[in-house]
């Protein structure tokens, strides 16, 4: 690079380039010091095992509090994560959050039916909301998030943190590029053998119970994220084998989705047997994720012998974040709530195929 390049880029970038230890020039972006302040709502198994481990490695954010239901779990989070007293909250505070400048974000990580209520708490108490998936039961609760969020002038995202990893960042680029023709055929399906006591919210309709809500999502975001594309109907069978878990839910969902090119897209949900795959066939080759939706591990390869390696990065670190430094630049998240509403709509479309004996439905 020229002077007069480097210059020009430095200027346009923002950015100071620095020459690292074995000579190649590496990009330091400005940022502000501070790292922005986390609160889990929720302190269920992905709280506890991924995201808590997850903030210990994070540049832009790190976790500073604690909304809990289970007064038992408050002095092990506090000494394991120094938590002060003054950032510890049950359901009933937590909006209370509002007079907490430590806090900057609440991420909600409880059960599905319980998404739409405490993430519009914390927007209405000033804070960026970072919310799970599926981001909440229908498109209603969906547009009741964004509306909340946009009010208060705060970022909502999801946390599909598969469009954060990189093998699934390359596969999307494959197909916005058409780097092997055109996109053809996806099938793709998440699922694992679950086994559920029949009170577990996961197995409960009104919960947001079911493998559709809890792993479906996966296939169905991916359908989009590989063709950019929305999908316009719909088709698609929910049952269940095990009835004494089950019956209030669906422990299969099979479905198809169907692009405006006529691409058919072939997914599946499942809490009975394991299954992680996305395949992507297209007019000059093909490329596939297996797995595609593992906290780690996600590996691909290609028709043309290209080999995807693992990223050995904490998957959950690296969609902080992200998101974190979206908020720090006033950016927009990679998937923000109209990210999730979208998945919601077809998710309820799904729902109303298997009802209406798996008739094709407009999106
Ligand atoms: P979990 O059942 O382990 O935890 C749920 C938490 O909510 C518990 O701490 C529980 O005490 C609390 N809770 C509060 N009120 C409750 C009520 N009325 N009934 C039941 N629990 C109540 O669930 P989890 O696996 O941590 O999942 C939480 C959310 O995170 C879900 O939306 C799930 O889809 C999402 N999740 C996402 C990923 C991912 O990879 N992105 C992985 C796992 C879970």
């Amino acid at each position: 690079m020229s002077d007069i390049s480097r210059r020009e880029f430095i200027l346009r970038t923002g950015s100071a380039l620095a020459v690292s230890a074995i000579g190649f020039p590496s990009i330091i972006l400005p940022q502000s010091k501070e790292k922005l302040g986390v609160v889990l709502v929720g302190l269920g198994y992905y709280s506890t095992n991924l995201l808590a481990p997850g903030l210990q490695q994070t540049e832009h954010c790190e976790l500073r509090g604690i909304v809990t239901g289970s007064p038992e779990k408050i002095p092990v989070w506090q000494e394991k994560y120094g938590i002060p007293d003054g950032n510890v909250y049950n359901y009933e505070t937590m909006h209370e959050i509002a007079n907490n400048d430590d806090i900057d974000i609440v991420y909600i990580v409880l059960p599905n039916n319980m998404h739409a209520e405490y993430s519009i708490i914390g927007a209405n108490a000033g804070k960026h909301v970072w919310c799970e998936k599926p981001m909440a039961m229908d498109v209603a609760e969906c547009q009741a998030m964004i509306d909340a969020a946009n009010k208060n002038g705060v970022q909502l995202a999801i946390g599909y943190r598969m469009q954060h990893e990189p093998n699934t960042q390359t596969i999307i680029k494959y197909g916005a590029e058409e780097t092997y023709g055109r996109v053809t055929a996806i099938r793709s399906g998440g699922g694992f053998r679950a086994n559920h006591e029949p009170d577990n919210w996961r197995a409960v309709k009104k919960m947001g119970g079911g493998s559709l809500f809890d792993m479906g999502v996966y296939p169905i975001n991916a359908a989009r994220y590989s063709t950019g594309m929305e999908p316009v109907a719909v088709r698609a069978k929910q049952w269940s084998v095990r009835e004494d878990i089950y019956s209030d839910c669906d422990e299969y969902t099979d479905f198809e989705l169907e692009f405006p090119n006529g691409l058919i897209m072939e997914g599946k949900s499942s809490f009975g047997n394991g299954m992680n795959y996305l395949d992507v066939d297209c007019s000059d080759g093909w490329y596939r994720l297996r797995p595609f939706l593992s906290y780690n591990g996600v590996r691909g390869s290609t028709s043309d012998g290209t080999i995807l390696s693992a990223d050995p990065n904490h998957q959950q670190a690296r969609q902080m974040d992200d998101d974190a430094l979206a908020i720090k630049e006033n950016r927009t998240p990679i998937a923000p709530g109209e990210e999730g509403m979208t998945d919601l709509r077809i998710v309820q479309a799904i729902m109303d195929s298997s009802r209406l004996d798996e008739q094709w439905m407009k999106l």
